[in-house]
């Protein structure tokens, strides 16, 4: 079984709160490195999860993830439909 090149919906990536791009370094831009943490080492097509194009500003950037962050940052999403009652 592989598991290579795993990609998300855009839908959902638009609910993970990429960082901005301003504050990535350019190999976090570039989908080099993990969009939520510049020292972790270079990603692989093994370890990277594609995040999909972005767009800001006119310019294109190619965020891509660790499995590690990427499963965190899907269990702190809150659920679907339900509304803070105060
Ligand atoms: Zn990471």
């Amino acid at each position: 079984m592989s598991s290579q090149n795993a990609t998300i919906l855009p839908e959902v990536v638009d609910l993970l709160a990429l960082p901005v791009l301003d504050e990535l370094t350019d190999a976090q831009a570039r989908g080099a490195v993990c969009v939520w943490d510049p020292t972790e080492d270079q990603l692989t097509a093994e370890t990277a999860i594609d995040l999909g194009e972005r767009q800001t500003d006119g310019g294109h950037w190619f965020p891509r993830a660790c499995r590690p962050h990427t499963a965190l940052r899907m269990q702190i999403l809150p659920p679907v439909g339900e509304e803070a009652t105060g």
